[in-house]
């Protein structure tokens, strides 16, 4: 439940709602706005009658959010939230974030190399696995905390922002020593005790829907980590199962236009891990910033035949060069634009 104050609501006023909701032995969350400041209650067992705190001074209205997840929903924030990196990249505004880089860490030529020819060509956030979660155990599982470090060294030379992900929980708290965005992967996103883990770190979540997950699911997935105080949840959509063999999954775009009107988060795309097949990465990021993604997650290696892990689908970087010229026009279509390349940002 939502209890919405009137714009010239008093401090006070606002406080005695919060006291209210308290004193009920419920949460209160007061959520401040651009136009007026929202209270939310957490814990609404269905005891509670809406008309209660229509009556009390400077309250404008109550509102019930109807589904099963709440903060993450536009009923309960009706303004995007932007999720801001340190390097000065945003997700979720104006402008349009790019996430490249290899698979998986590999070496450290290998991600020093690409780092430089990825920021060189305007990405701003490098990614790259330290721990991989691989089908077979006996694949190539990452360098673990070694590839956190040299991460962080290509943070260094570059300016890059470093989004890497976590496999469990011992992982998270390495992944947050080092990254800027901690990433829960597909085959994670219900892992409950992960998710409030990350939710307790604080640092961004780059939360990937799950092979299977619907779109409820996902956000249901973001509330956890919402709910455990930290807002700053970033969706991807990166393909579900589906019959078809051509490509490894269906990238459903449809999930960013749905997303977006059910919940104020960002929500980017991941057409390397969508589709499978480094042909078909391109046409389906441009689609993806034509369905409004704030941000996309490309896979680029600088030798993908020799490439440890996802090979099949990564872009060479004249590649990734090729797909940036052509989302900078589709973004201007959509009266948005890319993230300004660093160093050129003043950041
Ligand atoms: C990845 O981004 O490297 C990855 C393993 O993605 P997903 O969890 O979407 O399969
Ligand atoms: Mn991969």
């Amino acid at each position: 439940m939502l209890v919405v104050m009137q714009h010239n609501a008093s401090s006070q006023e606002i406080r005695d709602v919060v006291d209210m909701i308290q004193e009920m032995g419920y949460e209160a969350r007061p959520i401040p706005g651009r136009q007026r400041t929202s209270v939310g209650l957490i814990g609404n067992d269905g005891q509670i009658e809406p008309n209660f705190f229509q009556s009390l001074p400077g309250v404008l209205e109550v509102i019930p959010v109807s589904h099963s997840y709440k903060q993450v929903s536009r009923e309960w924030k009706e303004e995007n939230t932007v999720v801001s990196l340190p390097n000065g990249t945003q997700l979720g505004g104006r402008q349009i974030a790019l996430m490249a880089g290899p698979c998986a860490v590999e070496s450290e030529e290998q991600i020093l190399g690409i780092a430089r020819t990825l920021a060189g060509m305007g990405a701003t956030i490098l990614r790259g696995g330290a721990f991989k979660p691989r089908s077979s155990p006996y694949s190539f599982q990452g360098l673990g905390v070694e590839g956190l470090k040299l991460l962080a060294k290509a943070r260094t030379e570059t300016g890059m922002a470093i989004v890497t992900e976590a496999l469990d929980a011992e992982s998270a708290d390495h992944v947050a020593e080092y990254a800027d965005i901690i990433q829960v992967g597909a085959r994670n996103m219900q892992n409950y005790a992960l998710l409030r883990k990350v939710g307790q770190i604080g640092k961004p979540i780059l939360l990937k829907r799950g092979l299977s997950a619907t779109i409820e699911e996902l956000l249901l997935a973001a509330e956890y980590v919402i709910a455990e105080g930290n807002p700053n949840v970033i969706l991807c959509e990166r393909g579900v199962r589906s019959f078809d063999t051509q490509t490894r999954n269906l990238l459903d775009l449809t999930a960013i236009p749905v997303v977006k009107s059910l919940s104020h988060l960002p929500i980017i795309a991941d057409p390397s891990h969508g589709t499978g097949v480094r042909a078909k990465v391109t046409p389906m990021a441009r689609a993806a910033v034509a369905a409004g993604a704030d941000g996309l997650m490309v896979e680029v290696h600088p030798d993908p035949n020799r490439a440890l892990s996802d090979g099949a689908q990564s872009l060479y970087p004249e590649q990734f060069q090729a797909l940036m010229n052509q989302i900078r026009v589709i973004a201007q279509a959509s009266d948005r634009e890319l993230t300004p390349p660093l160093g050129r940002t003043g950041s």
